[in-house]
């Protein structure tokens, strides 16, 4: 049996380390055996999937040294490797558990579904589907459908008993169906949920082994029931432990950056970002801290990994991003730099913003250095409003940062937008809120225009600058985090 792996991430949002991090043990496990790892695009979500999103996953991926060999980019024998493309595959993959009695249509509406929810949860029950479309004789169903009434496809699955899952890492999982909900698997627009496509690919595309995060537990005795019902062997699963902040929390962006992106912009070495990653859960036998991926594929044991939640933590991967840096070349150092800001392609669209304003190039740094560093540290006056009280600066602040954070494209245009909008909101003008974003995103008073600039430093910097003067200015509470939440809707 050739061992072959996958990472599978949805392109809905920035790229996550999470996801390099998955990416990162499937590769070093398929290696390992001499197998093949392959990228899948999990785009069912068509709402919320984006090009960008994807083209960024890829990139990111790649700047950090993982290489698939099958993929959407690079092609294979099993392709198309994005889900939007394979919707006939699950149509008819879904037609087949209909028929075969495992699958179900329902009919109901939104509103029933709601009601019922609410009704289980008045009663402290689990909510869950309650079989009202279950017995429907064929005659009704083909009417229905006949006539267009919208309808999703459910699974079928058992009342009682238990479910025993295998995990690679945690042994026998034991889950009572009852807990099991008739999951969705076709929706009613006719495109999969995750779950059918998943195990549809998986299957498919000659998965063996599935290593994914824990979060996945709960769906995997869905997933074992649709291999069964397909009559199909079911790949090992690895469910590796997910990432935490300092304070154990799930790692999230509210906390900690997320996104690689904002490590690539922040100057971290690809290399040193992936041998932290690699340090998640996992050591090497001699627990030395530092070491390259073909180092970690040939020392890789996936039964090293322990469950104890890895905590990402940004001090010390910059501790370890020190030790490499420490170790380049001269040559190889400069060579780094320049491919991280100091080419052209990053330091052209600032031209147009500078040239007009220096006479000397020495004029550069202190007019435009904030393109070049990370953090910025603009003076406490600087955020002293003639029209706000601090408070109301720090709501200004939080609204911006949340408004921005929700941008899906990163455009001069969509970000003056959304600036204004939260303007009107707050009852003042565009212009109201530039010293604000004068001071947190360029760390002065002026400079050159700061949406131009937003625009060019990229979401990353742009918001973890917003944060950092959020903080600087006292941050939000809990109770104004739940108050100002509610505003986001209005805006
Ligand atoms: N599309 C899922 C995700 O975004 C994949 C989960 C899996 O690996 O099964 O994480």
């Amino acid at each position: 049996m050739t061992v072959r792996t996958r990472i599978a991430p949805s392109p809905t949002g920035d790229p996550h380390v999470g996801t390099a991090y998955i990416a990162l043990f499937n590769q070093c496990f398929a290696r390992q055996h001499g197998g093949q790892f392959i990228l899948r695009i999990e785009d069912t979500d068509q709402v919320r999937s984006s090009a960008e999103s994807e083209q960024q996953i890829l990139d990111s991926l790649r700047w950090l040294g993982l290489e698939w060999d099958e993929g959407p980019d690079v092609g294979g024998p099993h392709g198309p490797y994005r889900q939007s493309e394979r919707s006939a595959i699950y149509h008819q993959h879904s037609e087949q558990l209909i028929s075969s009695g495992h699958a179900f249509r329902c009919f109901c509406s939104a509103e029933r579904l709601d009601a019922l929810r609410a009704e289980q949860m008045a009663n402290k029950q689990t909510p869950g589907y309650d079989g009202h479309c279950l017995h429907l004789s064929e005659a009704e169903v083909a009417e229905r459908v006949a006539a267009g009434e919208p309808h999703v496809v459910r699974m079928k699955v058992p009342s009682e008993g238990v479910c025993t899952v295998q995990d690679m890492l945690r042994g026998d999982i034991e889950i009572p169906w009852e807990q099991v909900d008739m999951q969705v698997l076709m929706k009613a627009d006719g495109l999969p949920t995750y779950h059918l496509a998943n195990v549809v690919d998986d299957h498919l595309m000659g998965i063996t082994h599935v290593l994914r995060g824990e979060e996945w537990i709960n769906s995997a005795p869905k997933h074992m029931l649709l291999y069964q019902y397909f009559g199909w062997d079911m790949p090992q699963l690895c469910h590796m432990p997910l990432l935490r902040n300092p304070d154990k929390s799930k790692l999230s962006k509210r906390k900690n950056p997320t996104s690689i992106t904002f490590y690539q912009r922040m100057g971290y070495l690809p290399q040193a970002l992936l041998n932290y990653l690699g340090r998640m859960g996992w050591s090497m036998p001699d627990e030395r801290e530092k070491f390259t991926l073909a180092e970690m594929v040939e020392h890789f044991d996936i039964q090293r990994v322990s469950l104890g939640g890895p905590i990402f933590d940004v001090e010390k991967l910059a501790w370890l991003n020190g030790l490499w840096i420490r170790e380049l070349s001269e040559e190889q150092f400069v060579d780094a730099v320049q491919a991280w800001a100091l080419n052209p392609e990053y330091l052209r669209p600032m031209v147009s913003l500078v040239q007009a304003r220096v006479e000397t190039f020495s004029d550069l740094v202190p007019l435009a250095g904030f393109f070049l560093t990370g953090k910025v540290d603009p003076a406490p006056a600087l955020f002293e409003h003639k029209k706000l009280q601090p408070d109301e600066v720090r709501k200004a602040m939080q609204l911006l940062l949340w408004k921005l954070e929700g941008l899906r494209r990163w455009e001069k245009d969509l970000i003056t937008m959304t600036i204004q909008r939260v303007a009107e909101h707050l009852g003042l003008k565009l212009r109201d809120l530039m010293p604000l974003l004068f001071a947190a995103v360029t760390g002065q008073a002026s400079s050159v225009s700061v949406l131009d600039a937003m625009a060019h430093l990229g979401p990353d910097l742009t918001r973890y600058r917003l944060r950092q003067a959020l903080e600087l200015l006292g941050g939000t509470s809990k109770k104004e985090t739940k108050a100002w939440e509610k505003l986001l809707e209005e805006i």
